[in-house]
């Protein structure tokens, strides 16, 4: 007889392709809720029920999950996951590949505090997954309010969190403390700085006032990334190439899709010159529509001499996989691996954000 397979895994790990994949939202929670709904049964009601039919009886389960869940609990592996398999992945050549194998972590991504689909525990677990040994979690500030930007207090409350959260994870893994701040129209910082003192790691973004004329953004830009309390340079022109994943709405886009936005514009010379001056690094942002910087703005930040962080900005557990489109473009770029922040420890990586000047 065929060893079960264990069928919660699988709705699981099928959830997590497709969302790596860029798939639908919808398509994915019919997996995750599947699994949540299956998740307090034993092996032996499971069968029970696959046998009679009435998996589907389960609020959260439809004919496709039990399909999959029968399939496991026979010892087979889903039809449906084997497909995404064997259909999934992009080659990466052997120098984005070194420079993703170099990552350690990520440090730009949201939970469902914010505008991301899942909580912070699922975030951590799919970052376990993947190898990674730090998650930098870093839902918004209190203006963006479209995607529910943490007040004080709600950040005050997700650091306690996050402390017990961490406290439950595997060893050798550990969230990290951080913010996806606003960058505001005068350049200065949304958060209270005692707050941005205390996180481990602060990431700053221009989310409002793109189309501003070249010489305010310049000076809104400058005045940030000068800011002591900001340690990486988020998603630098805000240009969209692409529309929005399917079912993920963000900052600025109330749902919208099939938009794209043009780069806003600066004196990417003078910022990048900036950056390297107060050593805040520009994020290399892997998120298919977004692509930012484009690659000749890699380019000019590599010359200016400026560190990078390659990240995913996930707003979900299968987006944390992004990260490889981000290599790709470095690597094309010649960035090395001792320019990104993110292939250092986690202790490295904090010893940095407190010791900058
Ligand atoms: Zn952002
Ligand atoms: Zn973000």
């Amino acid at each position: 007889m065929a060893r079960a397979r264990d069928p919660i895994a699988d709705l699981r790990r099928i959830a997590f392709l497709l969302e790596r994949a860029n798939e639908a939202t919808y398509r994915v929670r019919a997996f995750r809720s599947a699994a949540k709904a299956l998740a307090g049964m034993s092996a032996a009601e499971l069968t029970e029920r696959a046998d009679n039919g009435t998996l589907t009886e389960l609020a959260g389960v439809g004919d496709v999950t039990a399909r999959c869940v029968a399939e496991s609990l026979a010892g087979e592996e889903p039809v449906y996951l084997r497909r995404l398999v064997a259909t999934e992945g992009s080659d990466l050549d052997a120098e984005a590949t070194a420079l993703r194998a170099a990552l350690r972590g990520d440090c730009h991504t949201h939970s469902d505090w914010s505008d991301g689909g899942s909580p912070i525990e699922e975030m951590a677990l799919a970052a376990v997954e993947l190898g990674h040994e730090y998650m930098v979690l870093t839902d918004h500030s209190p203006r963006l309010t479209v995607a529910r930007g943490l007040t004080a207090d709600r950040l005050r409350r997700q650091l306690d969190h996050v402390a017990q959260v961490n406290a439950a994870l595997p060893e050798g893994f550990r969230i990290l403390t951080g913010i996806e701040v606003d960058i505001l129209a005068d350049g200065s910082l949304d958060q209270d700085d005692d707050l941005l003192e205390r996180l481990d790691v602060v990431v700053g973004s221009v989310h409002s006032g793109l189309k501003d004329e070249r010489s305010k953004m310049t000076r809104r830009m400058l005045k940030a990334v000068a800011n002591p309390h900001l340690d990486i340079l988020g998603h630098v022109t805000g240009r969209m190439v692409s529309s929005r994943p399917a079912g993920v709405t963000g900052p600025g886009d109330k749902g919208h899709r099939a938009r794209t936005r043009a780069e806003s514009d600066f004196d990417a010379d003078a910022v990048f010159a900036a950056c390297a001056e107060h050593d805040t690094a520009v994020e290399i942002n892997s998120r298919p529509e977004r692509q930012d910087p484009p690659k000749r703005l890699i380019r000019r930040a590599l010359e200016a001499g400026c560190r990078f962080a390659i990240d995913t900005d996930a707003h979900a557990p299968g987006q944390l996989d992004w990260q490889r489109f981000g290599c790709e473009r470095a690597a094309l770029c010649g960035v090395p691996a001792d320019r990104v922040i993110n292939t250092w420890s986690a202790d490295q990586l904090v010893a940095w954000t407190h010791s900058r000047p």
